[in-house]
């Protein structure tokens, strides 16, 4: 494009393209020039100050809002790293077990990509924002009668098949994708901040996290490391407990999750941190998720809320700086919220009189 002579725009040209987690973040990342950048200018999600969980909780909070990635969800940041090499890789397929977001993920950057996309997902439990996507992104949807561990079981023996990527948390370019949120909250605070919270399903991303947290550590971008404290639902809490849960259960859907595939890497987060893993209940989540629309104007799906159901149940804990993750959009999931809540509109006569009388209720 030679719009250098001819350029009436008074500002500078700006970049146009790869504005992406790989673009920003390239030396840390396994990108070579054979690789292909498949991106949508995932990441540069906002940091949120909230005063109200600042209040609560005596120290200065931070919401990192994942729901502002191009899919809704943190699973962008891993998913442009592994579409990218899977790409580079020759593949023609990419194939992913989800309980929703990574098969929304995959098939948007699937076609981005211009190859094929698989996605087995258990049969009636996934959200339906995040269904739509796979739909409308062109991927292949396929229903088991079982669970996400099942559905993960069956792609990991797809996965040996030549020309066929898996694209889990499995696949190590994604938990490298997903440490690129720890880069972007050491950038904006100048540091890392003295406690990091976040939900915990497969468990890959608080063992990304805790990756980038040491890498920009070792690098001298940040003085401190934080303790991770991952939160997992009541009644899919594998690590918490410390055992494999055959009939997982929460309306999380996002972290219904009983044999997590990264547990090694969050137990490994936790010690060597000093954080730990602790659990919410689904009336905690689905109230968090409604306090924070409600005190902060943050819409997050319920996965997302146990972040802030935890750092009430924590309290007060010792800290200056605390990050909470929230991990996808609450429009991801609008049928969880309108079945929990009684929400419903006031209907009222087509006239001023009859509206100010409840403008004034
Ligand atoms: C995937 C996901 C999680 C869980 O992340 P893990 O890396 O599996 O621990 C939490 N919340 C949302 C919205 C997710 O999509």
């Amino acid at each position: 494009m030679s719009n250098e002579s001819h350029n009436s725009n008074p500002l500078p040209a700006a970049p146009l393209h790869d504005r992406g987690v790989i673009s920003r973040f390239r030396k840390y990342l396994p990108i070579t020039d054979a690789t292909p950048v498949i991106s949508l200018n995932e990441g540069s999600t906002p940091l949120i100050h909230s005063p109200r969980l600042s209040e609560k909780s005596g120290a200065e909070v931070f919401i990192k809002y994942e729901g502002l990635n191009p899919t809704c969800s943190f699973k962008d940041r891993g998913m442009t790293v592994a579409i990218s090499k899977a790409v580079e890789a020759g593949a023609h397929t990419v194939i992913c077990a989800s309980t929703g977001n990574t098969s929304a993920a995959a098939a948007a950057y699937a076609a981005r990509a211009g190859i094929k996309c698989a996605v087995i997902l258990p049969a009636g439990k996934i959200a339906s924002g995040k269904l739509v996507q796979a739909y409308l992104y062109g991927a292949k949807v396929i229903a088991i009668d079982g669970n996400f561990d099942t559905a993960l079981k069956l792609v990991r023996e797809l996965g040996g098949i030549p020309g066929i990527e898996i694209v889990n948390s499995i696949n190590p370019h994604r938990i490298e994708g997903q440490k690129t949120a720890a880069f972007e909250i050491v950038e904006e605070l100048g540091d890392a901040p003295d406690i990091h919270i976040l939900p915990v399903g497969n468990a890959g991303n608080i063992t990304a996290y805790w990756q980038g947290y040491r890498e920009f550590h070792t690098a001298g971008h940040a003085k401190i490391l934080p303790r991770m404290i991952g939160f997992q639902a009541a009644g899919s809490a594998p690590i918490f407990h410390q055992k494999v849960i055959d009939d997982p259960h929460t309306i999380a859907t996002a972290i219904r999750i009983g044999n997590p595939a990264s547990w090694k890497g969050a137990s490994e987060a936790v010690s060597a941190s000093a954080g730990q893993i602790n659990i919410v209940t689904d009336d905690e989540i689905l109230s968090a998720q409604s306090w924070l629309a409600l005190n902060e104007g943050i819409f997050v799906e319920p996965a997302s809320a146990a972040s802030v159901a935890g750092l009430f149940k924590l309290g007060r804990p010792e800290a200056k700086r605390i990050v909470l993750t929230v991990t996808g959009h609450g429009l991801k999931d609008p049928d969880t919220a309108l079945t929990t809540g009684s929400y419903r509109p006031l209907n009222v006569d087509a006239n001023l009189a009859a509206i100010r009388l409840v403008l004034d209720s």
